[in-house]
């Protein structure tokens, strides 16, 4: 597979691995969520499970309302980093968890009535807290991973079902939450915003605002968000209630590139070269999901050139990245750059195998590379205790 990106540029002599954030890309992106918020009306959250890059966070705070996170930690980051509004959400709290989010979120959201009923007079001991409650609406649209990825799989642990839902107190209820899509297009957020207005009216009419989580991939070519835009603005005027969208992929997909050096050959029935970065420790969704990630460098797939697997310096038979073709043959120090790698990469990267951590940088708008932080044999030893 290749991108029809074209090659970022990169100083010449750049250190790798190295995650790189192309600030235009993100510029580009932030403006989508601009007109979604000015023209649907709406709130814009970033969820920091897909990208927690505290670095990027002053080019993206004046084009959204904040934060939302997947517990305490990315709660205390969206607080201190982000500003702005921080909501979260887990499927379960942990002890003591909710009394510290009461001073780190102004938004608490609970998944089930185990929790709301566990949980709900500490949230509100902060009266500045507002409540939410996730839902499962039944809806499936994720286009990721199959059942991996879709929070309305058969027995998925996200969000009071229907079947418990007049079991929460919704008196005390600001926020309806639906979390169900992953990489989803404009039919996507239109049918599950449809689809809670037709199924959930009762609910909707008691609470202040509703929530339609993520997974809305409002970047990405082939999404129309002029549809999503007249869908938030049907839905509001019906129901007459603030909506929150809280994308994390949506927001920097295709911003961003993760790039390697090639270090070494290897023949073994097809020629393989051996990278400096992993799939297995860089970019484990190739594995997980599992795809093959856009190489800017390659050939388009089904083109004769020269053909190699690339893998990675980790000791894992499965750390394959993919099978490219190139124009010509492959060096060592040759440099790669593989594009759409900004969600959940470095936040998911590990130093597995003593594999070191690429660098966080950023290739600025005036074509300046800031290299944020560079990682060392301390983050290795580090977290072994
Ligand atoms: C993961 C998640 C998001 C963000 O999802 P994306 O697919 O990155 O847009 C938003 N809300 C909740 C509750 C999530 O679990």
């Amino acid at each position: 597979m290749t991108s029809h990106s074209p090659l970022p540029a990169l100083p010449p002599d750049v250190h790798t691995p190295a995650y790189v954030l192309d600030a235009k890309a993100l510029a580009r992106n932030m403006a989508t969520a601009d007109r979604v918020r000015r023209e649907a009306g709406c709130k814009v959250l970033l969820a920091t499970k897909a990208f927690a890059f505290p670095a990027a966070f002053p080019d993206m705070r004046d084009h959204l309302d904040g934060t939302t996170a997947s517990g305490e930690y990315e709660a205390r980051l969206g607080r201190e980093e982000f500003g702005k509004e921080v909501h979260v959400y887990a499927p379960a709290y942990g002890p003591g968890e909710v009394e510290r989010l009461t001073e780190l979120a102004d938004h608490i959201y609970f998944n089930s009535p185990e929790q709301m009923s566990r949980y709900l007079a500490v949230a509100r001991s902060n009266p500045k807290v507002k409540i939410g409650a996730r839902i499962n609406p039944g809806y499936s649209n994720a286009t990721l991973g199959g059942p991996l990825y879709d929070p309305c799989a058969p027995n998925s642990r996200f969000g009071t079902t229907a079947a418990e839902v007049d079991q929460l107190p919704w008196e005390q209820i600001d926020i309806f939450h639906a979390h169900s899509l992953c990489e989803s297009l404009h039919d996507g957020s239109v049918g599950l915003i449809d689809h809670v207005a037709k199924n959930f009216g009762p609910y909707l009419k008691r609470v202040k605002a509703v929530n339609f989580g993520g997974g809305h991939f409002i970047n990405k070519p082939g999404y129309d968000v002029a549809k999503l835009i007249a869908a938030i603005k049907a839905f509001r005027a019906t129901f007459d209630v603030e909506v929150i969208l809280e994308p994390g992929a949506g927001l920097v997909v295709d911003a961003g590139y993760l790039v390697a050096s090639v270090i070494g050959f290897h023949t073994n029935g097809a020629r393989i070269a051996i990278l400096d970065a992993s799939a297995s420790t860089h970019m484990p969704d190739v594995l997980e999901v599992p795809y093959m990630p856009p190489l800017l460098n390659a050939l388009p797939a089904g083109t004769r050139g020269h053909d190699y697997i690339l893998g990675g310096k980790t000791c894992m038979t499965g750390d394959i990245i993919g099978e490219y073709a190139f124009a010509a043959p492959l060096k060592v120090g040759d440099h790669l750059v593989f594009g759409d790698m900004m969600q959940y990469s470095f936040v998911k990267n590990t130093t597995f195998n003593g594999t070191p951590l690429p660098d966080m940088a950023v290739l600025e708008a005036d074509g300046s590379y800031r290299v944020v932080k560079r990682f060392g044999y301390s983050e290795f030893r580090g977290r072994l205790g």
